[in-house]
């Protein structure tokens, strides 16, 4: 049996942020600045440049005309469609599907919310992220 005397060291951090988006990437990068150890935490999957599955087709080559079906929407976007300019075929890939992480609202919250390395401004096609620098650590 291997006991590394390195082991709580290596997994203590000064912060965990948690969303690697606007808010979190900047927190992250301005901590890494002042030299903290930082862990970031972002549940949204990396994207790669290039790693734009529909950036270079036009509306014709999606399916329904880059529209979602209505069943589709009412089975996973009942929320992030309500802003009826948010949820297409060619962005719906990087936006949270309600019926996995929904949320409670007191009264009609409108909340668009993206699920990628970056944050929401990822979700627009071009991305946007602040946080990574040498001491900050993405799992
Ligand atoms: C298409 C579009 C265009 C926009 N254009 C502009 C613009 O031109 N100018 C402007 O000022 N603003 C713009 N905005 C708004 C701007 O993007 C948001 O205000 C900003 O991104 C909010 O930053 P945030 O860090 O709070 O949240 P987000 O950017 O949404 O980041 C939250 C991050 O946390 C992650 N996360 C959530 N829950 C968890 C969890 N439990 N564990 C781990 N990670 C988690 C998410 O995956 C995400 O990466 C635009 C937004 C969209 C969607």
């Amino acid at each position: 049996m291997n006991f590394s005397s390195q082991g709580a060291e290596s997994v203590t951090y000064d912060a965990i942020v948690i969303g690697s988006g606007i808010s979190g990437g900047y927190a992250a990068m301005e901590l890494c600045k002042k030299g903290y150890k930082v862990l970031m935490l972002e549940r949204g999957r990396m994207v790669k440049h290039n790693d734009y599955p529909t950036a270079n087709l036009d509306t014709w080559e999606l399916d329904y005309q880059n529209t979602v079906p209505r069943e589709e929407i009412a089975a996973h976007y009942y929320k992030q469609n309500r802003l009826h300019w948010w949820v297409k075929q060619d962005n719906k890939h990087w936006i949270v599907k309600d019926d996995e992480y929904d949320y409670e609202e007191k009264q009609r919250f409108d909340w668009i919310r993206g699920t990628t390395w970056g944050g929401a401004p990822s979700c627009g096609g071009d991305t946007a992220t602040a946080g990574a620098t040498s001491t900050s650590r993405v799992i």
